[in-house]
């Protein structure tokens, strides 16, 4: 990036009838990709479920990928979960992962994709990382073990991206989010992160009346939360860089191709616990539950970077949860489990 406090040009590279495949497009973060490319007015979505094509198989992806010929990937497809599904399924995790984002990447190449963004998360970065986490701090320590199954894969993803880029000329870029939350969640609380599972524990503990709620840990990490539809602008606005802004930003050393989507909205989860509960309505106490695990202190994303782009977060996060927790409450009118995603 010769000059950081340029404004880029960046509006619509990505031409508005383009075949843009959204992988991942029933999830939190697919489906508010799918939302903000139809509200910018794309009209060509290509998507498939689960059910209809599996992304570990690399014969069913490398035939969606020759007869569909998508000229942009946004790659939201992901095996993800919280701290405890992370830390005792990580076969799963590491597999699914690393199946899935092989065979989208390699066949956007193939296929002759023009751009294809990665979506990842900051868990990628060191446990013991200096904060705010840089994108050059990626591989310079060891991880959280509770996610290591799940960076692992993450970071294969953004080596392979920026390694096509190299070998091929593609332009593969990763982005990686901090802790999302939004429409869509994965409210299930054996698998869901902290905040969907907040917001089902306060209202249901509001609903049956129980006296207590349970927080996991100690309530002393802090973490940083951005909704989705953030996430899903950012996205759009990462696909829609001018051909220079994009060159610059794959050429960046020594961590190319690699870019922090946060908000810099950073609670502890004590705090946030303290919010989800005022916002709901519940009025009983909280525990801490501390034989359950912490994770990582912090996990605070530098976005520099991006800002120098040009692009800042806009949803405050209290209005944010307010907005999941009325997803929440209109879904939850007959499913136990909204948004089991995925
Ligand atoms: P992480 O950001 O990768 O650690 O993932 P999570 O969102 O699952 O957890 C964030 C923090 O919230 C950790 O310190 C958890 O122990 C804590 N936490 C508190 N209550 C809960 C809960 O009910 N579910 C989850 N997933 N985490 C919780």
């Amino acid at each position: 990036m010769s000059d950081n406090n340029q404004t880029p040009s960046i509006q619509h590279f990505m031409p508005k009838d383009a075949r843009i495949f959204v992988a991942g497009h029933n999830g939190m973060v697919g489906s508010a990709l799918v939302r903000k490319l139809h509200e910018e007015g794309y009209t060509n979505l290509l998507r498939r479920s689960s059910a209809e094509m599996d992304l570990r198989d690399q014969a069913a992806v490398g035939e969606f990928f020759a007869k569909e010929c998508p000229e942009y990937v946004f790659l939201a497809a992901a095996r993800v979960g919280g701290i405890i599904a992370n830390s005792t399924r990580k076969g799963e995790f590491i597999y699914d992962n690393l199946m899935i984002q092989a065979n989208v990447i390699h066949n956007a190449y193939i296929s002759g994709v023009k751009r294809l963004l990665f979506l990842g998360s900051t868990c990628i970065y060191p446990k013991l990382s200096p904060q705010p986490i840089k994108e050059e701090y990626l591989l310079t320590g060891p991880l959280e073990p509770t996610n290591d199954a799940y960076a692992v894969a993450k970071i294969a993803g953004i080596a392979m991206c920026r390694s096509y880029n190299e070998q091929y000329g593609t332009r593969f870029l990763s982005a990686m989010p901090n802790n999302l939350y939004g429409p869509n969640d994965n409210f299930d609380l054996t698998g869901s992160h902290v905040l969907p599972a907040l917001i089902r524990k306060f209202h249901e503990a509001k609903e049956n009346g129980t006296e207590t709620v349970t927080v996991w840990g100690t309530g002393s990490p802090l973490r940083e939360f951005m909704h989705v539809d953030d996430l899903a602008a950012a996205s759009l606005f990462l696909m829609n860089l001018s051909e220079d802004t994009c060159s610059a930003l794959l050429g960046y050393h020594p961590s190319p191709a690699l870019i922090n989507v946060g908000s810099g909205q950073e609670i502890s989860i004590a705090d946030l616990a303290g919010m989800v509960k005022a916002i709901v309505g519940y009025e009983g106490e909280l525990v801490f539950d501390t034989s359950k695990p912490d994770g990582t202190p912090r996990k605070l994303a530098d976005s520099s970077r991006l800002h120098a782009l040009g692009w800042q977060h806009r949803i405050d996060l209290e209005e944010g949860v307010r907005d999941a927790y009325r997803w929440f409450v209109k879904s939850a009118a007959g499913s136990s489990a909204p948004g089991n995603n995925p």
